[in-house]
């Protein structure tokens, strides 16, 4: 059986919820695929704070590296929120991004037909939607030095650098135009070109690359307008590629499409490859959620979604990513839903309110098992759900 080597940093908060759910998951559809996985776990962010007193050790950074792929569920809480702090949990994303080059962040954006009522926006603008993402991770403003503030006779000042190599955006627009090519063949290049020197540079290299890729139809958008778009007509995108600090903010805007955080993953991925596939860090979009954490209620399906990439991306099994893909529509399908789900549904049908746990076994028992095959009997369907009218859920705090 071939024996797959995956780093797990469940993090803080909800973290080693979700990524308990996620490990399960993977190990349930590799004993159906014929695989095994052999975890090894890193303690990072706050916890690895408390731990070792730094967010992640060099060691642990080095084994990660090492292994297949990483899943990482989230860092951070209250507990170690102090900004002039010299250690932070979230240092640990930014040495593993930074430390193993990950430099092209991954986000896909779908929205499953049930959860239509549990966006803001209205149904007809929801229909096709089906983009991705595809975010700068390792440059830009954020890691731009000079950042700081100082004082000066005419009173504080602060700056931060906004610099891009064009090597570094090359490597993550060459990545876009490469998954646009698998996709519908249609590339948004986001920018603001009209005021920062970095964009017009960006847009610059856009234009360089998309001769190799002559089957990609590209399109350039100012930041402004294509957050206004990407409200208005969501179904327009296809793949958008962009720098770091608008794709941050863009990416979250997105998310607001599938109904809720907890149902968006992430892949962050370099060049490097392994002997199975490319090297990436897997992991929800959504922070460690302290509010609700250590009470079986965080949504593990962006979690348990990133672990689908994760098998796609770095292990080089469709089949298998696939079937999870499958699992967690048919469960929504079934009106399994976590709290996060319900609140904003506006259908006045049964759901069936689950925690985290609960979420994973409707997963893991729809796995391999084709579209409209009855539940079993006696298995989660039928003992750990809670059937409950949706209107009797909106009044929960
Ligand atoms: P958050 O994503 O943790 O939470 C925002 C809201 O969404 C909260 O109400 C939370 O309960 C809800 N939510 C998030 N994930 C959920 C899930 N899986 N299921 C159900 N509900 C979910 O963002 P925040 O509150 O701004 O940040 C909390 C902490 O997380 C902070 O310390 C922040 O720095 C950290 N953070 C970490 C990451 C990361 O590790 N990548 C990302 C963002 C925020």
């Amino acid at each position: 059986m071939t024996a797959y080597r995956l780093v797990a940093i469940p993090g803080d908060g909800v973290g080693p919820e979700v990524v308990g759910a996620a490990r399960r998951v993977l190990d349930a559809v590799g004993a159906q695929h014929g695989f095994e996985i052999e975890w090894l776990e890193v303690i990072a962010g706050g916890a690895g704070i408390d731990t070792h007193g730094v967010a992640i050790r060099a060691q642990d950074i080095e084994l990660a590296g090492a292994a297949d792929a990483i899943l990482l569920g989230a860092v951070g809480g209250p507990r170690w929120d102090d900004p002039n702090a010299a250690v932070r949990p979230e240092q640990a994303l930014f040495a593993l991004r930074g430390g193993l080059e990950l430099f092209a962040n991954l986000r896909p954006v779908r929205v499953h037909p049930a959860l239509v009522p549990a966006s803001p926006l209205r149904p007809e603008l929801l229909d096709g939607v089906d983009l991705l993402i595809v975010r700068e991770l390792t440059s830009g403003l954020y890691f731009g030095r000079p950042s700081e503030e100082r004082a000066t006779v005419d009173g504080r000042v602060a700056v931060d650098t906004l610099w891009y190599t064009e090597a570094e955006i090359r490597r993550v627009v060459r990545l876009a135009f490469e998954l646009a090519r698998g996709r519908r063949g249609r590339l948004t290049s986001v920018d603001k070109a009209n005021v920062l020197a970095t964009s017009r540079l960006w847009r610059k290299v856009v234009e360089e690359e998309r001769g190799r890729f002559p089957e990609v139809e590209v399109g350039h958008q100012l930041v402004d307008s294509c957050a206004m778009l990407l409200v208005r007509q969501p179904a327009a995108f296809d793949v958008l590629v962009t720098e770091n600090l608008f794709g941050d903010i863009l990416s979250d805007e997105a998310a607001v499409l599938a109904g809720s955080l907890g149902m968006l993953p992430s892949a962050s991925l370099g060049d490097r490859r392994t002997a199975h596939g490319r090297f990436g860090l897997y992991e929800p979009i959504h922070g460690s959620a302290p509010d609700i954490a250590g009470r079986d209620l965080a949504n593990p399906l962006g979690t348990i979604l990133s672990a689908a990439m994760l098998l796609r991306w770095s292990v080089g099994l469709e089949d298998a990513a696939r079937a999870i893909e499958d699992a967690v529509s048919q469960a929504l399908d079934a009106r399994f839903r976590t709290r996060d789900l319900v609140p904003a549904a506006t259908d006045t049908g049964d759901v069936r309110l689950v925690g985290t746990a609960a979420m994973a076994d409707a997963v893991i028992a729809r796995l391999g098992r084709s579209w409209g095959q009855p539940a079993g009997t006696g298995g989660i369907d039928d003992d750990t759900a809670t059937m409950v009218a949706t209107d009797t859920l909106l009044g929960l705090p």
